[in-house]
């Protein structure tokens, strides 16, 4: 089933799939269960992990695990839906899932802010996160080598803030009265602007504006226009960020005189993606701007993949954000549930 397809059959019901991404055309439920896919509402409503109560899988042998639960507690034993989901159709094949809706919330609100400094990207979001008790739904930051892309002159979109400053962020809000919350989202842009946290800033006054904004975040095609680029998936602490980003464009600028380097990310839920290109696809060029992304991540105990999964292409570097005996018990379970490595062979490991 299309992600879209199950999110317009919840609408049907006045209730919400919480999981959207920019490939919900596409993308299917099965693939999101299997690659525990994130997305723009993790910051409240957690990763696909979160949304599935129960599931059905094929196994290795023919048999067919039927763990339809349709209750949010249940302790009987192993949660064996848990073997599924994240794990790339290597230890069974999803046929049917229970998922947990949501009440729609009454009320969005979307905003975009330009910041900046770092440090007050991650001061804004513990202040508004705060400020709203629970309603933050979004917080996405895109550097501005990311904004200017996409807002050029000639580009499909008109710069809602002028782009000269260092991040832009774009934050939802969800909640349960539209005019109280405006309010009070409004209030608090307004105290972030007085003490200049918050250096400008737009707030979508419709529903055509909302669109706008999240357009400009979810148009990342616009950056493959200007020559190979491969996109990278990581996460680390928040804290962690800025200096990790320094760190990958001073091995970058090692390497090479010309590179491309751009950033934008699921900052809230700690997940940053990576554009890099360094104006080839040449297989070893390529591989060393894999070891320019992944091998900082070591030391900040980050992870190479935050939301998009291993596959074949991360395998060789699992080991950076997983010690030997996670990957051993990984390969056992492996092993007892697909013993002639039947389903997904070579996927997350070898
Ligand atoms: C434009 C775009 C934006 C994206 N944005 C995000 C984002 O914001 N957040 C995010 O998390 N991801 C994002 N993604 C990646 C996205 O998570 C995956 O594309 C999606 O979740 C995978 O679903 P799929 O049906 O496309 O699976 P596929 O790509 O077809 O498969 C993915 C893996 O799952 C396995 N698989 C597929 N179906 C099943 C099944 N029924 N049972 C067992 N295994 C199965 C496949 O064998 C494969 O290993 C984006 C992708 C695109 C193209």
């Amino acid at each position: 089933v299309p992600l879209e397809k199950a999110q317009q059959e919840a609408e049907k019901y006045n209730l919400m799939l919480p999981l959207d991404l920019g490939a919900r055309g596409s993308c299917t439920v099965g693939g999101n269960i299997s690659t525990n896919a994130g997305g723009n509402m993790v910051i409240k409503y957690g990763m696909m992990r979160d949304s599935v109560l129960g599931l059905e899988a094929v196994l290795a042998d023919g048999q067919i695990m039927t763990s339809m639960n349709q209750m949010l507690k249940n302790n009987s034993g192993y949660d064996l839906k848990q073997l599924f989901i994240g794990t790339e159709g290597t230890l069974g094949f999803i046929t049917k899932a229970v998922l947990r809706l949501r009440e729609k919330p009454k009320s969005t609100n979307t905003a975009l802010l330009a910041i900046d400094s770092f440090d007050d990207v991650i001061k804004i979001l513990k202040y508004i996160d705060k400020g709203l008790g629970g309603n933050l739904s979004a917080y996405e930051v895109m550097w501005k080598n990311f904004y200017e892309v996409i807002t050029k002159t000639g580009s499909n979109h008109t710069p809602p803030l002028p782009g000269n400053h260092n991040y832009y962020v774009l934050i939802e809000t969800s909640g349960a009265d539209q005019e109280k919350d405006l309010d009070h989202f409004e209030k608090l842009l307004e105290m972030g602007l007085e003490n200049k946290m918050i250096k400008d800033v737009i707030i979508a006054q419709s529903e055509s504006d909302r669109k706008k904004l999240w357009a400009i975040r979810d148009d990342v095609e616009q950056h493959y226009q200007e020559g190979p680029v491969k996109m990278f998936d990581v996460s680390m602490p928040i804290s962690e960020m800025e200096n990790y980003v320094l760190e990958v464009n001073k091995r970058f600028s090692c390497i090479w005189d010309n590179y491309k380097c751009v950033v934008f990310g699921h900052v809230g839920d700690g997940n940053l993606h990576l554009i890099g290109g360094v104006g080839t696809d040449n297989v070893d060029e390529i591989h060393a701007m894999e070891e320019c992304i992944y091998e900082p991540l070591k030391p900040i105990s980050g992870a190479v993949s935050a939301e998009h999964g291993i596959g074949l292409e991360k395998k060789n570097y699992l080991h950076i954000s997983r010690s030997e005996t996670e990957i051993n018990l990984m390969k056992s379970l492996k092993k007892a549930l697909d013993p002639n490595s039947i389903l997904n062979p070579g996927k997350v490991f070898d």
